[in-house]
C-alpha cells in the first residue's frame, strides 16, 4: 500500500531524512517511534506529500508521489491524516466538519455527505454530539470527530501523528479505544505514537526512528521481546518510555 523508497529529505543544508525504506502491506498497523525531533513527523507528512523530499521516492498504492503526473490532491485526498492537534474547524458545527471535504473535495452531494459523516461519527461514539460545534467537546472527543472526519472521505490508509500527545490523561483511553477498534477492522494505519500499549496490542511492526533513521523496523514481537537483539538506542528509548 505505500512503498517508501530510500527517502532522503533536507531543511537547507539540515538533513532530517537519512534513506528511510520501508513498505506497509493492506491491512498492516505499522508504530513509529523514536525520541523528539528524529524525523517521524516529517516522514509520516512525505507520505501524504505535505513535505516534499529530494531523493528516493514514496509509491501510495501504486501511484508514484514523485511522478510530476500525479494528482497530489487527489492522492492527499484518499489518505487519512490526524494530528497532534484536532485542527477542526471551530466556527463549524461537528456535521459541518464532517462535511466540508467530503463536498468541496470529493464532490459528493450534501445528503450523501452527512449519511456518510454521522454514519461515521457513530463508528466513534459521539453520535449525540452532531449538532455541537468544536468547543464544545472535551479534547478527546475533537480528537475522535477529527478521526471520523478523516473516514468519511474512505480513506485507503490512515496516518497518525502523536493523536493523544496533547490530550489530558484521562482523554487518551478513549481515542486508542476508537484507535484500536479500527486497526481490528483491517485499517492500513501508520501511527507516530508513544503509547507502547497500544503498539504491543494492534501493531504489526515498529518502527524506530532515530537522528533522521530508520534503525529498526521489526515486527512487534521481536521489538518489545528480545531485548538483545535491539539496538542500544533503542533500548535506550524503551526503558525511558515504558
Ligand atoms: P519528530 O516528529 O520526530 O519530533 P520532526 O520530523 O518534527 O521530528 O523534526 C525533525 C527535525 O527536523 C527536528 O530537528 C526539527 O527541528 C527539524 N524540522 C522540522 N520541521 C522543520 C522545518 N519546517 N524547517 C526546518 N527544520 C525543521
Ligand atoms: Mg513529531
Amino acid at each position: 500500500m505505500i512503498d517508501i523508497k530510500n527517502i532522503s529529505k533536507w531543511y537547507g543544508s539540515f538533513q532530517v531524512l537519512t534513506d528511510c525504506t520501508t513498505t506497509i502491506k493492506k491491512g498492516e498497523v505499522v508504530v513509529v517511534c523514536g525520541p523528539s525531533g528524529s524525523g517521524k513527523s516529517t516522514l509520516i507528512k512525505t507520505v501524504n506529500a505535505l513535505e516534499p523530499f529530494q531523493k528516493g521516492d514514496i509509491v501510495v498504492d501504486g501511484i508514484s508521489l514523485s511522478d510530476p503526473k500525479t494528482n497530489l490532491p487527489k492522492l492527499r485526498s484518499r489518505v487519512g491524516m490526524v494530528f497532534q492537534h484536532f485542527e477542526l474547524f471551530p466556527h463549524l458545527s461537528v456535521t459541518e466538519n464532517l462535511t466540508l471535504a467530503q463536498i468541496k473535495v470529493l464532490g459528493r452531494s450534501k445528503d450523501d455527505a452527512i449519511v456518510r459523516g454521522l454514519k461515521m461519527l457513530e463508528r466513534v461514539g459521539l453520535s449525540a454530539h452532531k449538532d455541537k460545534f468544536p468547543g464544545q467537546l472535551s479534547g478527546g472527543q475533537q480528537q475522535r470527530v477529527a478521526i471520523a472526519r478523516a473516514l468519511s472521505m474512505d480513506p485507503m490508509v490512515m496516518l497518525f501523528d502523536e493523536p493523544t500527545s496533547a490530550l489530558d490523561p484521562e482523554m487518551v483511553g478513549e481515542v486508542l479505544d476508537v484507535m484500536v477498534k479500527l486497526a481490528e477492522e483491517g485499517m492500513t494505519m501508520m501511527c507516530v505514537t508513544h503509547e507502547m500499549g497500544f503498539a504491543k496490542k494492534v501493531s504489526n511492526r515498529v518502527i524506530f526512528m532515530d537522528a533522521g533513521k530508520i534503525i529498526e523496523d521489526c515486527n512487534k514481537d521481536s521489538f518489545f521481546g528480545n531485548a538483545d537483539e535491539r539496538s542500544p538506542r533503542a533500548k535506550d528509548f524503551l526503558s525511558k518510555i515504558l
